[in-house]
């Protein structure tokens, strides 16, 4: 098999490189989800790029180990070392134990995953299951001496760290001065990082450990780089994660892992990272006050594999609008697509091009153009629109033949993972109409529109505004009419 080669934007660098792997099994890890909330439906795009990236390693006969950490020890914020645990707050809140809190959003998670034909890692690690290590792993920074004790725990000494910050391209002296840091108690440099977080004085977490710092739990950025390392070994060709990781977390793992091992080598070979989904110009987060779920657009009447369609109609390092119209399109290019690819269905196994090559070799007509086509396109940095396009193509080609149509889209979808060679229309198209609804939903829906008539006739637009927007992520559809509003279900 050789193909198109595998190229592939590395961050460490800002370029795309040829994908060379360095072990018969290549090691990928993936940052997982902090389990203390739903994830919303831009913290599923992540996980949609690992899958096309292991689908296009697949593809090309490269054998894959991927691993996903579940973050069920909590940190305060993603840029934070400090304050609250997310977890024990959650568990607070809803008055059910830190445990029961990270396993249910576990399960949802997960189930999320199916729905979007994610396929499953090799390990999803738990980090509380990894504290004793990450307690041996800072002991060893420490007899290294990069590390420096303040009242509020270990803390990482970037400035003995040559490379700080290449990946993110820092300027380390401008981040210094213009970085929104706040303030720690004795941390020398803004840019130095938690290794071990001290319980304060008077405060008995429920998440804590003991350590030669006293109690406490461990620093976020600690997890990754423990885990990783256990379940890869100590180098491994690709860690993946959003943008966002980029500049900090990513930053972090680097500099703590090199200081650990010592050996002059770059930690991981390969830095890959997805861009954001934004919503009405915004990135979808929690902070945001933003948390629509996959299972928000499964209750409107979307099919999860919509939502997969609409984030490979962008490239990975894109960013994406999401918008209702968006997902109306997306709705619509895959009912399309099933009505068209269900006649030539059973679809043969091409999950290899070796496997689609051969195949495509019987066909004797324009199959084998096509699925150079799509290796073409996977290899050229998971081209995934140019997949999509492809699909369109050969479907509209007068010269295709039945046998050679199935080889393509066969091939196409082992990339794609949209479910073409089994998902039904019926399984598309369930939308529902008001009469699936429940009378309080009605009720609900039509007291939103009743409000809606009276922000309008008080011209307060920014309130209609909000009540449509409310509408749409329930996928109510209004019609003013010179008789008042009427909706419909979309
Ligand atoms: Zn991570």
């Amino acid at each position: 098999m050789t193909g198109h080669q595998l190229r592939l934007y590395n961050s460490l660098g800002r370029q795309t490189e040829d994908f060379t792997p360095s072990a018969d099994v290549v090691g990928l890890y993936s940052c997982g989800p902090t389990v203390y909330a739903y994830q919303h439906l831009g913290n599923m795009r992540p996980y949609v790029f690992a899958d096309t990236l292991r689908r296009a390693l697949g593809w090309k006969g490269i054998a894959v180990r991927h691993v996903v950490n579940i973050t069920d020890v909590g940190h305060a914020v993603a840029d934070s070392d400090t304050g609250e645990d997310k977890l024990e707050l959650a568990a607070a809140k809803e008055l059910r134990s830190v445990e029961e809190i990270a396993e249910f959003y576990t399960q949802d998670w997960l189930a999320a995953l199916d729905a979007l034909n994610v396929q499953r890692a090799d390990v999803y690690p738990r980090a509380s299951a990894y504290v004793e290590q990450m307690i041996e792993f800072a002991v060893r920074l420490e007899e290294l001496g990069y590390t420096y004790q303040v009242p509020s725990g270990l803390y990482f000494d970037t400035s003995k760290s040559p490379g700080y910050g290449t990946l993110a391209l820092l300027d380390l002296a401008g981040q210094r001065e213009t970085g929104r840091v706040e303030h720690v108690e004795g941390r020398k440099l803004g840019s130095d990082f938690a290794l071990w977080r001290a319980e304060e004085p008077g405060v008995r977490r429920i998440m804590r450990w003991n350590s030669p710092w006293g109690w406490g739990a461990p620093g976020w950025h600690l997890e990754c780089s423990v885990m990783s390392m256990s379940l890869l070994g100590e180098h491994f060709d690709i860690h993946t994660g959003g943008v966002d990781h980029r500049e900090l977390h990513h930053v972090n793992e680097i500099a703590q892992s090199e200081a650990f091992l010592d050996d002059g080598r770059p930690w991981v070979r390969y830095w890959l990272h997805n861009e954001w989904v934004l919503l009405d110009a915004q990135k979808i987060a929690k902070s945001a006050g933003h948390t629509l779920r996959l299972a928000d657009l499964v209750e409107a009447g979307y099919h999860p594999m919509a939502y997969r369609l609409f984030l490979l109609g962008g490239h990975y390092r894109s960013q994406l609008d999401f918008t209702m119209t968006a997902m109306d399109a997306a709705q619509a290019t895959l009912r399309r697509l099933i009505t068209r690819v269900a006649p030539l269905r059973p679809l043969p196994n091409a999950s290899t091009l070796d496997e689609a090559r051969e195949l495509a070799d019987g066909t004797g007509d324009k199959a084998a153009l096509y699925v150079e086509a799509v290796d073409a396109a996977i290899a050229s940095d998971l081209a995934t629109p140019k997949l999509l396009a492809i699909v369109q193509d050969a479907l509209r080609d007068p010269e295709m033949s039945v046998d050679g149509l199935r080889v393509v889209m066969a091939a196409a979808d082992a990339l794609l993972g949209l479910r073409l060679g089994d998902l039904s229309l019926a399984d598309v198209d369930q939308r529902r109409t008001p009469s699936d609804l429940a009378p309080q939903e009605v009720a609900a829906i039509e007291r939103l529109i009743a409000e809606r008539t009276v922000a309008r006739k008080e011209r307060n637009w920014a309130r209609a505004d909000e009540i449509r927007d409310e509408l749409d992520a329930l996928g109510v559809q209004v019609t003013d009419t010179a008789a008042g509003p009427t909706w419909q279900l979309r």
